[in-house]
């Protein structure tokens, strides 16, 4: 159910898994990056918890709104800004009233604030969008978040960092696809839906 208490477990739950494989996710941007992606998420990570811990009155929106402001202001590098722009896409959904699937709408949108992102291009496109076909399917499931975030490993990366060095990409998890997992994950462990 999408109320205050569970959105706060699912962004808690995000905060701590980021913390939890920081390490996992630089290594994953080793090869088809610059190995920062877990650092560069733990930075937004640890200012959102310092936000959830004062604004213990804030609702749906304000909640995705200090997200937004904490990935952009502390995350560097591209996740920054595409977590960021996620979250304050989906603050603003939250500005009235919606559902998980729509807010998860605007959420991609705001990754295509920078650009349109198709699927198959190694980004964190290939785990938003099959999770809102298995939201939509009613079949979302922890093994099915997982295997979304696997089936990077075989795509080809045409944006950002890693399309640059596209020749090593072939076996490879997608970083940014990785940490969108563990959102996903912080969603169904928080029972948001
Ligand atoms: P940087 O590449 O600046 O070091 P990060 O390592 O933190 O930033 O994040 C890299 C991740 O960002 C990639 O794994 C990919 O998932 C995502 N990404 C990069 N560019 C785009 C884009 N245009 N659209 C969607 N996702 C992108
Ligand atoms: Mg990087
Ligand atoms: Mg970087």
């Amino acid at each position: 159910m999408l109320t205050v208490e569970t959105v706060r477990s699912w962004l808690s739950l995000f905060i701590e898994k980021l913390e939890k494989n920081e390490k996992y996710l630089n290594t994953l941007d080793e090869p088809i990056g610059d190995g920062d992606h877990g650092a560069n998420m733990l930075r937004g990570a640890k200012d959102l918890r310092g936000k959830l811990a004062e604004g213990l009155q804030a609702g749906l929106s304000e909640l995705f709104k200090m997200a937004g402001m904490s990935f952009i202001q502390k995350t560097g590098g591209a996740a920054g800004l595409l977590y960021g722009q996620v979250f304050l896409h989906m603050s603003e959904a939250f500005q009235e009233d919606t559902n998980l699937l729509d807010s998860l709408a605007s959420g991609l949108e705001g990754i295509q604030t920078f650009g349109p992102t198709e699927l198959k291009e190694k980004t964190l496109v290939d785990v938003w969008i099959p999770v809102m076909e298995d939201i939509r399917n009613k079949r979302l499931t922890l093994d099915r978040i997982n295997e979304h975030v696997i089936s990077t490993k075989d795509f080809q990366a045409k944006k950002g960092r890693a399309a640059f060095v596209s020749k090593q990409l072939n076996g490879h998890i997608d970083p940014g696809a990785a940490s969108c997992g563990y959102f996903f994950e912080a969603m169904l462990e928080a029972g948001v839906y």
